[in-house]
């Protein structure tokens, strides 16, 4: 069966409640296009469980700051409808700017804000982003209707903020966080990574590699959250093609506070530039039972 290609919400609305009444279970996954591998395995997860895979592509205006990457965002419409369904969508909805935000986003009077988990991090170096984001994705999940959701751990506190809010709100939405998927230098994978020429692509392979550093060191023993930033950022500071660095943090992976000490579970999270990209990654860590 080929993917089905909708603009209009009150279309992709009529679809969906026609597929539920039969009993089928509608698999979301959200996307600001410029598909990938990371997106294809959230697409593949959501077709390993549900009959009916809605991928949707929208470079969300509200989530973008001033002087960020809205208009230069890539964009590639067939190229996405190829990717979604080679891995399974079976509806492709990318809605213009005007069903998504009539009368443009600066009309928009309503907005969600997921208050905690978005003032560290990407909150505090990306003001209003997870108003954008909470927005969008409240939107989304109202023009579904009653689904399972699928989102990358590669936008970590993301995921913890759409997670918030879904339960907060109530909404008919299942969360769930898929692991993220990595060029076999270990660069994450990302629609970013189009703007690195191909030195600096290998070059930003650095942000796993300190990654995998601060993990080492935690599952090693290593309880000092400072003694693992730093040598996190040791190894950042190692190549030059990282121009420079926005954060480097350990945090608790459900508040996102810091811990003064490392006990159990944490999530390690870099931001650094790279080129013209802003690039983000993280991984978990566990420190050794006593
Ligand atoms: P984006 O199009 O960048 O807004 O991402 C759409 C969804 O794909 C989000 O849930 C992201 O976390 C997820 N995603 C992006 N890159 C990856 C990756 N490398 N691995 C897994 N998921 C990803």
């Amino acid at each position: 069966v080929a993917i089905v290609r909708f603009s209009r919400v009150a279309d992709l609305r009529a679809r969906l409640d026609r597929v539920r009444g039969s009993g089928a279970g509608v698999g979301l996954v959200p996307t600001m296009g410029a598909l990938h591998d990371g997106h294809g395995s959230l697409i593949e997860a959501a077709s390993a469980r549900n009959q009916e895979v809605v991928t949707t592509v929208f470079v969300n205006p509200l989530q973008f700051g001033p002087n960020e990457d809205f208009t230069a965002y890539p964009r590639g419409l067939d190229a996405d409808l190829a990717l979604a369904e080679a891995a399974g969508a079976t509806v492709l909805f990318a809605p213009g700017l005007d069903e998504m935000y009539p009368g443009g986003p600066a009309a928009v009077r309503t907005t969600v804000h997921v208050a905690g988990v978005t003032a560290p991090l990407e909150g505090a170096h990306r003001p209003g982003h997870f108003d954008g984001v909470a927005t969008v994705v409240a939107k989304l999940f109202a023009i579904a209707g009653p689904c399972t959701a699928y989102f990358g751990e590669k936008d970590f506190q993301q995921l913890a903020v759409v997670r918030r809010m879904a339960a907060d709100l109530s909404l008919p939405v299942q969360v769930v966080g898929c692991p993220t998927v990595r060029e076999a230098n270990g660069l994450a994978m990302s629609s970013r990574n189009r703007y690195l020429t191909d030195d600096e692509r290998n070059r930003a392979a650095v942000i796993f590699r300190a990654l995998v550093t601060g993990r080492d060191l935690v599952e090693g023993g290593e309880s000092s959250p400072d003694a693992v930033s730093s040598a996190m950022r040791s190894v950042l500071a190692s190549e030059a093609v990282v121009s420079s660095i926005d954060y480097v943090a350990v945090v608790d992976p459900a508040t996102f506070d810091a811990p003064v000490s490392i006990a159990g579970e944490v999530r390690l999270l870099i931001a650094a530039r790279v080129g013209r990209a802003r690039l983000i990654d993280n991984v978990g860590a566990r420190s050794p039972s006593p």
